[in-house]
């Protein structure tokens, strides 16, 4: 058996439920506009980070630090294009497992499946494939505390955009309405990016409210191959990184930082 699946073995062992409260914090990349969460249980002190930045690896670990909390696995719901992700950084940093679903087509320790449970503490995370922004977009739901990390599968009053990266807006359509709508209605939902200055939604909200997915399929394919969107920014940084989890080169002031 390989070390990663005896890994991922790991992760999908225990079903976690807990009536422990859980540590939250939602942090922002103001260049990329990108939502970072980190998660910890206050009983065991472990932490998962979903979806960091590479630019804020420092801060989002100090965070970690100053809370107390030991890092346990750093995620990313996909292969973001938009910017270079921080998961590498991180586990040089801390020693922490890096985890992404298998169809992304990103190297990390782990690789997480439809119905896989991330555990930290006593708190987990339910896994959902929900492709069409990528083939590989997994949304993140926290049943206990009705908490649902959404990627770019799902944005406020949006979603992913769905013209490169193996983008397809049928596909997503399918994610969105036969997963995540089908959550409770109170499932607040926290978003990859948000450029409005949103900080959550809720499935209700969305489910009513979204412009996109309340329209009929047709209806949504026709909005999505009509968007014009311009070429991202950062894309060809981010992909050719983020295909090896992030930076392999870290610099010397975070060789130090490791060290602490
Ligand atoms: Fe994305």
């Amino acid at each position: 058996m390989t070390k990663t699946r005896v890994m991922f073995n790991i992760v999908r062992r225990f079903s976690g439920y807990s009536t422990e409260p859980l540590i939250f914090r939602q942090l922002f990349d103001n260049i990329s506009s990108t939502y970072t969460y980190l998660l910890g249980c206050p009983k065991t002190r472990e932490c998962i980070i979903i979806d960091p930045v590479l630019e804020q690896v420092k801060r989002d670990f100090q965070l970690s630090k100053d809370l107390g909390l030991k890092l346990k696995y750093a995620i990313n719901t996909h292969m973001h294009a938009d910017h270079v992700t921080g998961t590498g950084y991180l586990r040089v940093l801390s020693g922490c497992k890096t985890i992404i679903s298998k169809a992304s087509g990103a190297a990390a320790d782990i690789y997480v499946n439809e119905n896989d449970q991330i555990v930290f503490g006593c708190h987990s995370l339910k896994v959902f494939s929900t492709p069409g922004h990528t083939n590989g977009c997994v949304t993140y739901y926290n049943p206990n505390q009705g908490l649902v990390f959404t990627g770019d599968a799902l944005l406020i009053r949006g979603c992913g955009r769905t013209d490169f990266q193996e983008g397809d807006p049928k596909t997503l359509y399918k994610s969105v309405h036969s997963k995540i709508f089908t959550l409770p209605g109170s499932t607040l939902v926290f978003p990859a990016h948000d450029y409005k200055g949103f900080l959550c939604s809720s499935v209700d909200e969305e489910r009513r409210l979204n412009p996109r997915l309340t329209k009929s399929e047709t209806e949504f394919v026709e909005i999505m191959n009509n968007l014009n969107l311009s070429y991202p920014k950062q894309i060809d940084r981010a992909l050719p990184a983020n295909r090896v989890c992030g930076v392999q080169d870290i610099p010397e002031d975070a060789k130090r930082d490791s060290a602490i």
